[in-house]
């Protein structure tokens, strides 16, 4: 199939507006934001929406603040965006190496992190970059708004907190001193959906130990962080050995399934090397932040 099944379209002015229409045309009603994983569902049947919300201007939705203690990113911001966004790059460059590695210009132009998070495809790289920054999520409905650790909000593939008549509004990221985060994906070719990929965020202390840490695997099984392999770091001086023993921790909490992108061992080898990896860029990164 390579037409959708037929649907109305309607555009929302306001986050107010667009509930009001999640509500009035009901449970098939579906918003729009960047297109490009809703779209494709369309096409393949797999999404038969008889209303379409599209989103696209509401202003409010597109904000990108930077606050003394965290950083709010609208969920209309675009792939694009995050990657220009010097602030970004600056406390979180974890977001810059996965916007990278997402997809390719033209998707990137289009697609949102609210998309992104909305999909929770098991492939995407946002979910694990947000796990990894302990980001909340704030999610808008009729009875007004609630903000959403990533533990409640990603509740497995394609399934999330928010119910299909509410909105993601905003995504928040802490902002903490000392801190390093990296991403690291391996892929059969430019543009690709993951074979694997890992993030790690360390926050060290001011004696050089590591304060608190998380990890984070994409396309390999693992729902949420890798706790016990972030566990080991905690109170510990930083050393290879050290992320050795966290990343064959990682490889061995994830859960990777054979398919065309390859087989279970080259997956959780790939686990452990990447961790491997993203840990040692992130201390690197938190002894030597970029300055504004
Ligand atoms: C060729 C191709 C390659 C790709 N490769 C990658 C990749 O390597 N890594 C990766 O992470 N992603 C990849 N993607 C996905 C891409 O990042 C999409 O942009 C993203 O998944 C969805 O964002 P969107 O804004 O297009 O969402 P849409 O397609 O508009 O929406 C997706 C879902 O989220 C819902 N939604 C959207 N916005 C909101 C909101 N504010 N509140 C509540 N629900 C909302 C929609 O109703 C829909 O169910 C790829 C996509 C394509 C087409």
């Amino acid at each position: 199939m390579q037409v959708p099944a037929p649907f109305d379209y309607v555009r929302a002015t306001s986050v107010a507006n667009a509930l009001e229409l999640l509500e009035r045309h009901g449970p098939e009603a579906r918003v729009i934001a960047g297109g490009h994983s809703l779209l494709p569902m369309m096409k393949l049947r797999l999404a038969r929406p008889d209303w379409i919300i599209d989103i696209n201007d509401v202003a409010e939705l597109h904000a990108l603040t930077e606050e003394p203690d965290e950083l709010r990113v609208g969920a209309l911001t675009r792939h694009a965006e995050l990657l220009d966004s010097d602030v970004v790059g600056r406390l979180f460059p974890i977001i810059h190496d996965a916007e990278r590695v997402i997809a390719d210009p033209v998707v990137r132009n289009r697609g949102t992190i609210g998309g992104s998070l909305g999909q929770a495809d098991p492939a995407e790289d946002l979910t694990t970059v947000c796990d990894v920054l302990h980001a909340r999520i704030v999610i808008a409905s009729p009875g007004g708004e609630r903000v959403v650790d990533m533990a409640d909000f990603h509740r497995g593939p394609y399934e999330t907190a928010c119910e299909q008549h509410e909105l993601i509004t905003e995504i928040r990221f802490p902002v903490r001193p000392r801190a390093g985060s990296a991403y690291e994906k391996v892929e059969r070719r430019v543009g690709d959906w993951a074979v694997a990929a890992a993030g790690a965020a360390l926050w060290m202390a001011e004696d050089g130990t590591v304060a608190d840490a998380t990890i984070g695997l994409t396309a390999l099984g693992l729902e949420g962080p890798a706790v016990e392999a972030a566990a080991v770091l905690i109170g510990e001086r930083p050393s290879e050995d050290l992320f050795a023993e966290a990343a064959d921790l990682a490889a061995a909490a994830s859960s990777p399934i054979e398919d065309q992108r390859g087989p279970v061992d080259y997956k959780r080898h790939l686990a452990a090397e990447l961790t491997r990896r993203v840990l040692g860029r992130a201390l690197d990164r938190a002894a030597h932040p970029a300055v504004a």
